[in-house]
């Protein structure tokens, strides 16, 4: 089911002062994708999750599943949530710790009267497609944090909605554990082909997980796209920033060049993919620290730099390497044996390919 958000905004009234939690959100989130809502803490995430779940009334737009309109202002339309079907998996509270596994499952089958022989057939089967076969009479809370977590997956799914929603359901995980049940919930997800909207801060789980990235600011969308495009070429500083380290560096266009764009900036003339963007505005330049690639002898091709090593750090299966070029520090990722010392002169050339260029 696709998902229509149009102009949808919502304001909280707190201390005296208005609080923009949404502003102006328009969003299409496709059918039978994993969509992510990514943004720091307090962009608005949970807010627009709410609104299309209906907990939350937003002030204005209207928001569509499917064919149905479940919420307009104009319209004066409140579709309440337990019809709207879907199904939900929260930070908290995800699983009933007074009941055991059965209970926890079954509790959105029993509360619409459906039979008792219907749903222990349903309960069992979302069970073994979470991998829980035969833990119904277990304890909720004498399960590990990956099995609750899956409990409150098949609690999500036992009435086969056809749109599931997660609000940061992995941040009370472990680091690794986090990195498992990511692994899971992919598979799971993948096998369903229902509309998943996934709300995270994580910037690695958005992209282990998604199909589509939605970056959030300040109550709004500022881009949108799949994972190798909002990490390689994002149109927004912040985007290039929030979504992964970089090094990023104020540039002045000086021309446009076939399929590159030449800036100068504090690295020196720079050969950057080509982008649009008039000649003599100012831009920043986004480097991955990972495409920094120091040479063992002199770099050569285009965009070659010099610099200094100023630190050195052993994070195992890098170095992690701070080069001062001019009033320019680069963090630059690179291999474990190469025999680098602070202090050291270094150069390195900047494929034009990753020199991406971003708004101010
Ligand atoms: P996120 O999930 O991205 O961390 P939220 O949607 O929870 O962000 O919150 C967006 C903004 O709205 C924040 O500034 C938050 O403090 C505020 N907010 C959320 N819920 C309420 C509420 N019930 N009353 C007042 N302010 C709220
Ligand atoms: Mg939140």
């Amino acid at each position: 089911m696709e998902i229509r958000i149009q102009d949808v905004s919502k304001n909280y009234f707190s201390g005296g002062k208005t609080i923009k939690a949404l502003d102006h959100v328009d969003l299409i989130i496709p059918a039978n994708q994993i969509f992510t809502l990514l943004g720091p803490s307090g962009c608005g995430k949970t807010t627009l999750l709410r609104c299309i779940v209906g907990l939350e009334a937003p002030d204005t737009g209207e928001i569509s599943i499917g064919n149905d309109v479940v919420w307009s202002k104009h319209k004066n339309i409140n579709v309440p949530t337990e019809k709207r079907g879907l199904g939900m998996v929260f930070q908290t509270y995800a699983i009933w710790p007074h009941m055991n596994v059965f209970d926890n499952v079954a509790y959105p089958l029993q509360i619409r009267n459906i039979p008792r022989d219907v749903i222990r057939q349903r309960v069992a089967k979302t069970l073994s497609f979470v991998h829980l076969e035969g833990m119904e009479k277990r304890p909720a809370t004498k399960l590990s944090g990956g099995q609750q977590q899956r409990v409150a997956l098949a609690r999500a799914l036992v009435a086969e909605p056809k749109v599931i929603l997660f609000d940061e359901p992995l941040s009370n995980l472990d680091a690794k554990l986090r990195e498992e049940t990511r692994k899971e919930l992919r598979t799971f997800l993948g096998k369903l082909k229902i509309t998943a909207v996934y709300v995270t801060h994580d910037r690695v789980e958005a992209l282990a997980l998604s199909d589509t990235i939605a970056i959030m600011r300040e109550g709004r969308i500022i881009e949108v796209g799949d994972p190798k495009k909002i990490y390689f070429d994002a149109n927004h500083r912040f985007v290039a920033d929030f979504i992964g380290r970089a090094n990023l560096v104020k540039a002045t266009v000086r021309a446009h060049d076939g399929d590159h764009t030449i800036v100068d900036c504090g690295l020196g003339i720079i050969a950057c993919q080509r982008r649009d963007i008039p000649t003599g505005s100012e831009a920043t330049l986004c480097i991955r620290p990972e495409f920094i690639r120091i040479a063992r002898g002199e770099a050569g091709g285009k965009n070659v730099v010099n610099g200094r090593v100023e630190s050195l750090i052993f994070i195992g299966e890098a170095y992690e390497v701070e080069i001062r070029v001019g009033d320019e520090l680069l963090l630059a990722k690179i291999d474990p044996d190469v025999d680098l010392k602070v202090g050291n002169a270094v150069n390195f050339s900047l494929d034009p390919a990753h020199c991406l260029l971003v708004s101010i």
